[in-house]
């Protein structure tokens, strides 16, 4: 069997090799190196013979769109007798562009002493364009995405994800820590509807991505909203998953965030709308269900006092009657504000029906009630309205829940003492 040493073979193998090989001389001055050799690949590649090609000089593959620097590049490198390795456009014998990228070393004949530069060749059209093609895809998603490697480096940043997390294009991903592009999600909130209360939450979205990272669990949709620069909101969907590289002792991520504002304002919208009461923006009587079954079944089983005031504004006909009903409404509007700032956060303010108004205070017994429904009527009385219209008045009913009886039961006792608040001449408080 013939050995690899054996000059013959070496030289079949390079004919029939994947790659094409080109030999050239070592002249770089003009007209440029005569080519010597090219193997089978590189004239299937080019179109040209091996017969036109000996004596020709490379630049027969030349033309407009060959990058002028990387040949200078590769002038300079020869010249200082180092490798080179680059790509850029040729053209076949029929005018047809490729991309190539290729490689040029020195090989020295042991025998003849003689120099030449042998260069490596494989057309990357194909990849290039499917490069190409995927950051047009990448570019033009609505979807944000940014690509984490194992050490850290954002590799990857579509200009949705740029938008989305304000940041500054043109500048080069490798100039900050993936933590420092991804900022803004170290002080994300998450804010969703629980038993019809809007909970708001602040999480550090970077803590959860390195869990990501460390783990290899991924982070499923999570909805958290990012403030910018200029002080509005952007609602995001962000999910990250790991992706490990080599044997996995250290991971990447791809990070994918999705711009759902429209869609969480539109939530909200209907969320505001099916729990409050449009005129007042006080809760509505929907609300006031969630909230009373949730409060009662916690009184119900453990040691949490919980009150009730009911309360009505008095003689309310007669601003409807003498200013008009546009009045009255402006009335009602200006109550609610002023009970309101007098309120707890934990406290829920209830449009019960037209003029008559609910107040569930968690965690308070009847002493505290009534202390906030005399402190209340006070304020309405204090509150001026308009310029012609004196302040309303409000009775009150005040009540403390009795474990196991129910709201139907407790509301009848506090319709009662609201009832007597009326009856004993209005503008007061009377306890169930
Ligand atoms: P009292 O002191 O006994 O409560 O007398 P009142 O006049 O307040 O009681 P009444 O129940 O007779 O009148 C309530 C009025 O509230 C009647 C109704 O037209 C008016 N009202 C109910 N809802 C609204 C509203 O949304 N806007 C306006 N402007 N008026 C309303
Ligand atoms: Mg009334
Ligand atoms: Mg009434």
């Amino acid at each position: 069997m013939e050995s690899l040493s054996d000059q013959s073979v070496l030289a079949r193998l390079v004919e029939q090799v994947y790659d094409s090989v080109l030999v050239t001389e070592t002249q770089l001055a003009a007209p440029g190196p005569r080519i010597v050799y090219a193997n089978r690949a590189f004239c299937r590649k080019t179109g040209y013979s091996l017969e036109e090609l000996i004596g020709e000089t490379p630049r027969i593959l030349q033309g407009p769109a060959t990058d002028r620097t990387v040949l200078q590049r590769l002038r300079q490198q020869l010249l200082a007798g180092e490798a080179f390795e680059g790509s850029t456009v040729n053209y076949r014998k029929n005018g047809e562009p490729y991309i190539v990228r290729w490689s040029i070393s020195r090989l020295e004949d042991a025998e003849t002493g003689q120099d030449f530069y042998v260069s490596v060749q494989r057309e990357i059209t194909h990849e290039i364009e499917l490069e190409h093609a995927n950051r047009r895809i990448l570019e033009s998603i609505s979807e944000g995405i940014v690509g984490i490697d194992p050490a850290g480096r954002v590799t990857l940043m579509n200009p949705a994800a740029e938008r989305m997390l304000e940041i500054d294009r043109g500048r080069l991903l490798c100039e900050k820590t993936w933590e420092q592009w991804l900022d803004p999600l170290r002080r994300a909130r998450i804010e969703r509807p629980l038993d019809a209360v809007m909970i708001v939450e602040e999480v550090d979205l970077l803590e959860r991505i390195r869990g990501v990272m460390r783990t290899g669990v991924p982070l499923a949709d999570q909805r958290v909203t990012v403030r910018h620069s200029d002080g509005s909101t952007i609602h995001l969907e962000v999910s990250a998953k790991a992706m490990s590289i080599g044997h996995g002792e250290s991971m990447g991520a791809v990070i994918i965030l999705r711009d759902r504002t429209e869609q969480r304002v539109f939530e909200r919208e209907l969320w505001q709308a099916a729990n409050h009461d449009p005129l007042t923006g006080a809760h509505n009587r929907r609300f006031a269900d969630d909230i009373l079954a949730r409060e009662i079944r916690r009184a119900d089983t453990g040691p949490h006092p919980l009150a009730l005031i009911l309360f009505d504004l008095d003689h309310f006909k007669a601003i409807n009657d003498e200013f008009g009903h546009h009045v009255g409404d402006k009335v009602l509007k200006s109550v609610v504000k002023s009970v309101r700032s007098r309120l707890r956060a934990s406290d829920y303010l209830v449009r019960w029906g037209g003029e008559e108004f609910a107040l569930i205070l968690p965690d308070t017994d009847r002493r505290g009630a009534v202390s906030v429904a005399e402190s209340l009527r006070r304020q309405v009385e204090r509150t001026p309205i308009g310029r012609d219209l004196d302040p309303v008045r409000i009775s009150l009913g005040v009540s403390q829940y009795r474990m196991g009886e129910g709201l139907r039961a407790w509301f009848r006792r506090v319709d009662d003492a609201l009832y007597q608040a009326k009856s004993n001449g209005r503008n007061r408080v009377e306890a169930a």
